[in-house]
């Protein structure tokens, strides 16, 4: 999709601090970071929320959750915790409507969430 922000990271249009990318997914730093490892991994393939998902999709969304936590583990935090996250659509607070799981790691996460 010409005008999705993460497609253009996926195609390399705009620049992003990657951290890993494989055939299915692409890893990079999130921009406006809420903890001290903060990484986004989305689909190549767009796909708008959680709930665009398919069967099909159920291998992708391992291996999105399989590569956070390699980077997790990658960064010293398999022990110490950390917390993936998807969020879907408005009352979630989903701004970017392309897939995408959050990692955060580094710091003491409260919960419930806001
Ligand atoms: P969400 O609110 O779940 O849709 O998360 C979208 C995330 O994308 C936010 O954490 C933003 O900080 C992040 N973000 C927005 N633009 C960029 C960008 N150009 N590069 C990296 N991360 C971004
Ligand atoms: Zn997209």
């Amino acid at each position: 999709m010409a005008d999705c922000l993460f497609c253009r990271i996926v195609a390399g249009e705009i620049p992003a601090t990657l951290i890993h990318e494989d055939d299915g997914v692409v890893a990079f730093a999130d921009i406006r970071p809420q903890a001290p490892l903060h990484v986004l991994i989305v689909p190549r393939r767009h796909v708008a929320t959680l709930n665009d998902l398919t069967e099909a999709d159920d291998a992708l969304v391992g291996r999105m959750l399989r590569t956070a936590a390699a980077i997790a583990q990658a960064h010293g935090y398999a022990d110490r915790g950390y917390r993936t996250v998807f969020n879907c659509n408005g009352d979630a607070g989903q701004t970017v409507f392309h897939l995408h799981l959050h990692l955060l790691a580094g710091r003491g996460l409260g919960w419930p969430p806001g």
